[in-house]
């Protein structure tokens, strides 16, 4: 199933991102939570793909094993800064036979490929897609950051390139984490004054653990509202009252969003399924 004839029915949306495990022990953690997240009937799962280029066909594998397996819809993330055109094709070929029919077309980290040998295939995500809609045989979705991506001077010329990589033929995006939603809504309002019309699914993340806010935030460049720095502090040696108090957020986080208009939810799961069932239970009523 085509996640852009998914996004066209006015049902919620409701996915989970994965990333390939390294070890079997991390593999046999990564396919309970598959198992225990496939209760809640989610629409699609996503897998993360290495941006340094050295492991793409992990990705591939697991969207494969996830499809065939345990019967999941898989969108493989696919970043393309350090490929070359060939490397994409072959990639490709392979999602192919293993039917994968989505694909998050991404460009990759600048930071994670310094000291490899340049090959500057490509330099944008919009030329991956660009690429990918000639053949017709992807759903495309893109990444995108209502508090704008970390290399863009401002949230406004980064936009500006959010519209080429849409003209290109990305049909859905989905968002970086945020912990506050009026940068979703913000975001929303500036990229529709734009001429950006395509479903922008927002992507939460509950805090589990303290030394994650610090991780994610500086890693990713996105703002912690004083409210959840003050509960994350105030929980930081309790990790059970942590785990509460970030569902909760999240939970709040959600409900207004889907009440607001969202198309769904992204849910980042860092392979563990007990915050996302916990989130989507209070928000749905799933099992929890
Ligand atoms: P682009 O859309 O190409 O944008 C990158 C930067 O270039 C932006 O600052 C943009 O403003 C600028 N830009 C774009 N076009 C132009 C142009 N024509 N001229 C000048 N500047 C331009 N990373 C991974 O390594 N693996 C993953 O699996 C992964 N999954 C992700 C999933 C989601 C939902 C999100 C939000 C991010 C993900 N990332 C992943 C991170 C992503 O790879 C990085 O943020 C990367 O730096 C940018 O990728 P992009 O596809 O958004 O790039």
């Amino acid at each position: 199933m085509r996640v852009t004839e998914r996004l066209k029915s006015a049902k919620k949306l409701f996915s989970f991102e994965f990333f390939p495990p390294k070890t079997e022990e991390d593999a046999k953690k990564l396919f309970e939570s598959a198992r225990e997240l496939k209760k809640l009937g989610p629409d699609f799962v996503s897998i993360t793909n290495s941006s340094s280029g050295s492991t793409p066909y992990r990705t591939v594998a697991m969207a494969g094993v996830l499809k065939a397996e345990l019967g999941l819809e898989p969108v493989a993330h696919l970043t393309c800064v350090a490929h070359t055109r060939a490397e994409i094709a072959g990639i490709c070929r392979r999602l192919k036979e293993l039917n994968v029919e989505n694909i998050l077309a991404l460009r990759g980290d600048i930071h994670n490929i310094e000291g490899l040998p340049p090959k500057r295939d490509y330099s944008y995500a919009s030329q991956l897609v660009a690429e990918l809609k000639a053949t017709g045989d992807f759903s495309l979705g893109g990444a995108c950051y209502p508090e704008k991506h970390p290399d863009a001077a401002t949230l406004e010329e980064d936009i500006r390139h959010l519209k080429l990589k849409v003209e290109a033929g990305t049909e859905y995006l989905i968002t970086q984490l945020f912990f506050e939603n009026a940068h979703y809504f913000k975001f929303l309002d500036k990229i529709s004054a734009a001429g950006i019309n395509v479903p922008v699914i927002p992507g939460l993340m509950p805090i589990t653990g303290y030394k994650q806010l610090s991780n994610f935030t500086q890693m990713m460049k996105v703002s912690v509202p004083e409210t959840l720095r003050a509960g994350l502090e105030r929980w930081a040696d309790d990790k059970e009252s942590l785990f509460r108090f970030s569902v909760d957020h999240a939970s709040a986080q959600a409900a207004e969003l889907l009440a607001h208009g969202a198309p769904g939810l992204h849910l980042y799961t860092l392979n563990r399924s007990r915050a996302a069932l916990a989130i989507l239970k209070n928000v749905k009523g799933g099992p929890g």
